[in-house]
Order: C-alpha cells, then structure tokens, then sequence
C-alpha cells in the first residue's frame, strides 16, 4: 500500500495543510483510521493549552469561548 501527499482543511482555523505520506504511513502504523483534522500548528497549540484531556474538551467545545484571558 503506498501513500500520496494530501491536502487537508484545518477544522479549528481552516488553513491548508499536508498530510504527508510519511504521516499517513505513521498514522496506519498507529491503527488511526481517521486523517488528522487539525494543522500541525492547531495541534501544537492544543497541546500546550490542554495537556492532558479528551472527552472533557468536547463539552468544553459547545460553550462560547468568552473568556480569552
Ligand atoms: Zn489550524
């Protein structure tokens, strides 16, 4: 199975991005069924805000960000 470079849409800023062959063979590697949905900066970002959370930042999601500080 080989890979090709795709473009995805960022789902958080909607910028292009790459999602390389390389990744992808990363990601089948993994067992991760679904293309990335965010940019490597989005990523980075999320990181360095939330460390450690998964089902909690979903629900955080739905309330309007209104609180920038
Ligand atoms: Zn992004």
């Amino acid at each position: 199975m080989s890979f090709k470079d795709r473009t995805l849409i960022c789902r958080d800023c909607g910028v292009e991005f790459i999602f390389t062959a390389g990744e992808q063979e990363f990601y089948a590697q993994k067992g991760f069924l679904n293309d990335p949905v965010r940019c490597p900066e989005c990523r980075k970002a999320r990181k360095h805000a939330q460390p450690q959370n998964t089902s909690e930042d979903r629900r955080r999601r739905q309330r309007s960000r209104t609180s920038s500080a």
